[in-house]
Formats: structure tokens, sequence, C-alpha cells
């Protein structure tokens, strides 16, 4: 998912779960800030050590470890995985949920970090959100929540056992079936040629970064409208099929439950629990959703202006996102315990511990 979800689709979820539009803009702001939350970042802002708590690798920090030869070192393995697997790809199948045959006791542990939805795990989460009650926590949540989603099937640590893929690759589009191609290019994907970048396979190396996440597959499970087929390295025989606009809608509709219930108006939350949405507006996301686009920004204003509340309506859309906006706010408080900054670094330094204690250390 990318910031079109993140941003507005959480600022949508939670309008719809309840919250006012000021809540609302700044629960969406620390959704998307979980992908912009970098070391490389929060020091150059002169955010203090003690504080410093990160949620994703920059671009940078990310090229740096791929044209870097060497194997991780354990450190590294545990600061990568630590990051990918708590922030972006929840660990789902702690309980051998998912079972893949011919694994090794150490691929074995790793594959209990398949993301999966409608975990044991992501149920803690949200509870951990509630009893925390900060807008930022609340956002950083959800952030992960709809991940969990996306990033099925992949895991957060690099492991070519678990997010490799084998075979081609192809889209389902209406009847017909596409195959794509893969590029190792940084150009942007070509939607009408069907030209997607991706990361190599490295031969030479099983834990390599180009085995993290879903690089392998590259963007597929971040764009709403995507249809595709593919075979995962650890899938013994059959295709595994993922309907991106399915998810992105349960997806959404479990934030809006989550946020229900974080906010008192839903009693209980437990996994399959999904908010019902009225006809017309799960007509209208689900068209959103299958617009085929790289980023649907254009299509989320529309619906927050037009679709999404008359309160909405009379007062347009939500300021773009922008990633300074909680650093001027940090800069000038008097108290930095107060700002919202210092609320997301707290509450996903706690996020970290839970995810540590649930599904154990790695590497192990
Ligand atoms: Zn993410």
């Amino acid at each position: 998912m990318n910031l079109d979800f993140h941003y507005y689709g959480t600022y949508c979820a939670a309008r719809l779960a309840g919250y006012g539009r000021r809540e609302a803009e700044e629960i969406a702001y620390y959704a998307q800030f979980v992908d912009e939350c970098s070391e490389s970042l929060l020091k150059k802002k002169g955010v203090s050590a003690d504080r410093l708590s990160v949620t994703v690798n920059s671009d940078d920090e990310l090229t740096a470890q791929f044209t870097d030869l060497r194997a991780y070192t354990k450190e590294q393995l545990r600061q990568v995985g630590g990051i990918w697997s708590a922030f972006h790809f929840l660990p789902g199948n702690l309980h051998g949920e998912i079972a893949a045959a011919e694994l090794s006791e150490e691929e074995q542990r790793e594959f209990k970090r398949l993301c999966l939805p409608d975990s044991p795990l992501m149920v803690k989460m949200v509870q951990q959100a509630k009893a925390d009650g900060s807008l930022p926590a609340i956002g950083m949540a959800m952030h992960i929540l709809a991940d969990t989603w996306a990033h099925s099937y992949f895991a957060g640590i690099p492991a070519r056992h678990v997010n490799n893929i084998q075979g081609d690759v192809h889209e389902l589009r209406d009847t017909r079936e596409v195959k794509l191609t893969f590029t190792l290019d940084t150009l942007p994907d070509n939607l009408e040629g069907n030209r997607y970048s991706h990361t190599p396979p490295n031969a030479f190396r099983d834990k390599s970064i180009v085995y993290l996440g879903h690089g392998r597959i590259g963007h597929l499970p971040d764009y709403s409208f995507m249809r595709y087929a593919y075979k995962p390295a650890w899938l013994q025989s059959g295709m595994t099929l993922k309907n991106n606009a399915l998810d992105f809608g349960k997806a959404f509709c479990q934030m809006m439950a989550a946020m229900q219930y974080i906010r008192g108006d839903r009693e209980t939350f437990d996994k399959y629990v999904y908010a019902e949405l009225d006809a017309v507006k799960k007509q209208k996301l689900q068209e959103l959703f299958k617009v085929r686009v790289l980023r649907s920004d254009e299509q989320w204003r529309h619906f927050i202006e037009h679709d999404l509340s008359a309160e909405d309506t009379a007062a347009g859309c939500i300021v773009a996102f922008d990633v300074n906006k909680c650093f001027r706010e940090y800069d000038a408080a008097p108290r930095k315990s107060d700002t919202g900054l210092a609320r997301f670094l707290a509450a996903s330094k706690n996020h970290r511990y839970l995810v540590e204690k649930e599904a154990g250390p790695y590497p192990a």
C-alpha cells in the first residue's frame, strides 16, 4: 500500500468510524508516517537519541544495503527484520496457520513470520492501541493492520525460502491472463506495457536484501487494482491468487471496526470482524480500487469531497500530506513529550516489544 491508502484511506475509515475531521486527519497523518520514520530522517531532524524509534528504512538506506555485497551480520538481520516484521509484515503464522513442507528447523521458525491478515497478534496490537489511546498510536496500528492485507504471504525478513517466487506471474484482467514482465531498473512501473520492476534473485545468498518482503514481485501487492496469480517459494503445488481490490476493501472495513472499538462504540474486537459499509460507499470504493493507476490520491480526494459525508463535502478534502508537519510541532513545543511525534515514537517502541514478545527473537 502507498500514501493513497495509508493517508486518504485511513482518513476515510476514521471518519466513518466516528472521528471528527481534525482527529481523523491526525490518525491518517501518523498512519502514513510509518512509511516515513527512518533513522536518517529522525537524525536529520535532530530528534534526541533516547526517543529514536525507527519504523522504516529510507530508499537510501535500502540502496546502501543493496549495493553492499557482504552477507548480513546477525545485528543487521536483527535491525532489518525488527523494522519490517513489526511495522509492515506483522507475523501471522505464529501458530502454524499455514504449513510448508520440507523446511529446516530454522526455516520453520522464520516461516512463522509469514504475514497474514486476521492474526491473533493483529488483535493484540489493536488492544494495545486502545490502551494507549493517543491518535498517533491509533494511526500507527492502522498502517500495520492495513499492511497485513496488502503484504499477506510475504515476511518482513530477508529469507529466500519465504519470499522468493517461482515461475511466471500473471495478471488476471477481466477474463484474460496477462503474463507480466519484470525488470531490474528503477523506472516507474509501466501498466500499459505490463512491465514492473522487482529485485533480482541472488543465487549465492539465502538471506539477501532481494528476499526482503515482496521485493521479488515488485510493487504488485501495493496496487489496489491488481489481481494476480503467482507461486510463492513455500507453496508445494498450485498457485496463490491475490485480489487486491477485495483485500483492500476488507482492510478498510477492518480498520473501521478496530477504530469503532478503540473509540468505545463497539464492545469487542476480534479476528474476522469488519464494519458494514452502506451499499453506495461500498460500490464507490470498489470502483476506486479498480482504477488502473500507480497512485490513486486523486480518486481518494474525489471520494472525500463527494461521497464521504456532507461535512467533508462542505470542507473539501484534507490537506496534502506534509512530512514536516510533526517536526514543526515538535520543534515549537516546550514539552516534547506532549507532541504527536513523541507519542508516535513511544507507541512504536511499545509495538516493537509486543511483536518481539509474541514472535520471539529474530534471528533466533
Ligand atoms: Zn507499510
